[in-house]
């Protein structure tokens, strides 16, 4: 696996040698790595001939006062994460990399990115369509890699492929959870104990909500009545929405960590 942390290096990677070239797949996450990212990675590998990993905490995704500082670092554990996973090319730059001096471009994703996360994270959006496109031209992937655990972020990266006719296709890989039903996000080892049990109850309120909406009833109501039965969490919201389809989606605070998750609710039972 070759690591490189410049553009300048990616790109003399990147270039083509003799002969076809390469099926590329892309996987663009913030690192700290968990088997969420792996079941991506496992896409990408069965899928590509090259696999590259982008490993960056990109500030502009941050609103201020969010967990950017304490956001969870550990390139050497991810660059040998990275490489058992059969990585071939991983990108880990600085921001001075990717937003230089003077940089000024940004891409405002519509109506996909206005509600929702987009609501409570103003700029949120704007970010992720930013740094996405730079990765999209970039590397020039044949397809690249999401988690369906960020929902509206599918629906807003697919709108920007094909708003901006990116020859490239988004792949949605369905979300990886904790045997106790915990979406395995990043951001789940800032929970205490007492938290992570408080936690629990967003991934009950979905297939509360789930199992209602199967039996004909509000699976908005349904979810949140289980979330608002748990003293430990501060419910943000609990809604559905066309995110890439038909999906029932919350975010939660536990304490000072914020957590999302969703649920498709055309998906087979
Ligand atoms: P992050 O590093 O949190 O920005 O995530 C990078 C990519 O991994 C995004 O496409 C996420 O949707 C995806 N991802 C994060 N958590 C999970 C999970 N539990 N299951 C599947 N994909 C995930």
């Amino acid at each position: 696996m070759k690591v490189v942390r410049t553009v300048a290096d990616l790109r003399t990677a990147l270039s083509p040698g003799p002969g076809r070239a390469p099926r590329i797949g892309l996987v663009p996450t913030m690192g700290a790595l968990h088997d969420g990212h792996l079941s991506l990675l496992a896409a990408a590998r069965a899928d590509c001939d090259q696999v590259v990993l982008s490993l960056f905490v990109n500030p502009a995704q941050f609103g201020r006062g969010e967990d950017l500082e304490k956001y969870p670092r550990d390139e050497a554990s991810d660059i040998a994460t990275a490489e058992a996973a059969g990585v071939d090319l991983l990108f880990a730059p600085q921001p001075e990399q990717i937003y230089p001096d003077g940089y000024d471009t940004w891409i405002d994703p519509g109506k996909v990115g206005t509600y929702l996360e987009g609501t409570a994270r103003p700029g949120h959006f704007r970010g992720v369509a930013t740094i996405c496109a730079k990765l999209f031209l970039l590397v020039k992937p044949q397809r690249a890699y999401f988690g369906r655990k960020d929902a509206q972020q599918v629906a807003v990266v697919k709108q920007l492929v094909r708003d901006l006719e990116l020859p490239m296709e988004i792949v949605a890989c369905p979300t990886v959870r904790d045997a106790d039903g915990l979406a395995l996000s990043s951001r789940n080892v800032f929970l205490s104990p007492e938290e992570r049990a408080s936690a629990l109850a967003l991934p009950r309120a979905l297939q509360a909500g789930l199992a209602a909406h199967r039996s004909g009833s509000d699976a908005v109501r349904a979810a949140r009545a289980v979330l608002d039965a748990e003293p430990g969490l501060r419910v943000d919201y609990v809604a559905e929405a066309d995110l890439d389809g038909p999906t029932l989606a919350a975010a939660v605070m536990v304490g000072s960590t914020r957590l999302i998750d969703n649920v498709l609710l055309d998906a087979e039972a």
